[in-house]
């Protein structure tokens, strides 16, 4: 069922969901069941999981380094397609332009199709760690909106290189990346939100942000997207602070805020599960708020570890 659909259906009452990693190449998928688990009582609509972009390894070869290119947390449609049968839940791959062809990205949205997978979240990808600047793949989108015009011509039938009337076409719900305090590389929050817009326009159906720490960013972005008639559901996305780092980390991956209380509390904390009792505590006042605001899902950032998660779910849903 499309994401749109759960939240009509839901009737203005928040839902929960959340997003999980893949496991690093070569470990078992029982982990990631065993953090999905706890979390099913909440009974999440559906699940996200990211993509990660693909990363240069260096081999010997007869004295010289060889430059190879790796994936280290691949699977995400086969995994998709586990939790989905094995939770009766609906699942959201991260489909991404980075490190990917548009061929590619065909064949990988024909799997979703066959796998009964009804939702895709359309992405650009990061650059990858040595480059400065994202650089498209060889053949490969640019910006998010050019990946929503593929999917969007796919479920019309409109291949890349054929159209086909076939009977049962695809019919994607596509989600794209909203950022209340602007994406890195845009120059202003306005011209952010026009390029949104865009997306929209092309036919994106829902918006996830970025992780933020500041409600009235999230109420003002949401105002301003509003105003600019980027009319479709914008879900708050929520990442419980879980070790000392995160200080540093956070702002200077994401380019976001952290409040000054927040900052003091963590560095009070003398060990990181203390700082994850923070984030657990921050992040169900932050939660409440969101709630009493009639947020359509409040979704959170999971990396992988299920129990901080529980415990903020445990006070709200
Ligand atoms: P875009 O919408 O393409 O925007 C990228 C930048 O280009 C922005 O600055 C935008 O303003 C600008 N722009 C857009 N269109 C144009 C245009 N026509 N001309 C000029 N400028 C333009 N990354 C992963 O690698 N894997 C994941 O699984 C993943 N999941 C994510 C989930 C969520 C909810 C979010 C918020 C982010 C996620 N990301 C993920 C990170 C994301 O890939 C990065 O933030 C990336 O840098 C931007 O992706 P985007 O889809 O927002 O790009």
């Amino acid at each position: 069922m499309k994401i749109t659909e759960h939240i009509k259906k839901a009737n203005g009452k928040t839902l929960f969901s959340f997003e999980i990693i893949p496991p690093k190449k070569g470990n078992n998928i029982q982990e990631l069941y065993n953090n999905i688990d706890p979390l099913m009582e909440f009974n999440p609509p559906f699940i996200d999981v990211t993509t990660s972009r693909e990363e240069y390894v260096y081999l010997e070869k007869e004295g010289l380094l060889d430059r190879k290119i790796t994936r280290m947390r691949p699977g995400t449609v086969g995994i998709c397609a586990a939790i989905k049968h094995k939770y009766d839940v609906d699942t959201v791959p991260h489909v991404l332009c980075g490190g990917f062809s548009k061929e590619e990205t065909e064949y990988l949205l024909v799997d979703c199709h066959y796998l009964g997978i009804d939702n895709v979240m359309a992405l650009r990808g990061d650059a990858m760690s040595h480059q400065k600047y994202f650089e498209a793949s060889k053949d490969g989108h640019k910006y998010a909106t050019q990946l929503v015009n593929q999917v969007k011509n796919l479920n019309k039938g409109k291949y890349l290189h054929d159209v086909i009337e076939a009977a049962d076409t695809s019919d994607f719900c596509i989600g794209v990346a909203g950022y209340p305090e602007k994406h890195l590389e845009s120059p202003s929050l306005q011209t952010d939100l026009k390029r949104l817009k865009e997306k929209v326009d092309a036919g994106a159906d829902y918006v996830v942000t970025q992780m933020f720490f500041d409600n009235q960013k999230y109420f003002e972005f949401v105002k301003a997207a509003r105003e600019m008639n980027i009319n479709v559901p914008i879900i708050p996305g929520i990442k419980p602070l879980a070790v000392k780092r995160h200080l540093q980390i956070l702002p200077q991956v994401f380019r976001i805020d952290l409040p000054e209380h927040l900052i003091r509390e963590v560095e009070k904390c003398e060990t990181n599960l203390d700082v994850r009792k923070v984030g657990v505590e921050f992040a169900i006042q932050q939660s409440k708020e969101l709630l009493a605001a009639g947020v359509p899902v409040l979704h959170y950032y999971s990396m992988g570890k299920s129990d901080n998660i529980h415990a903020i779910a445990s006070e709200l849903f």
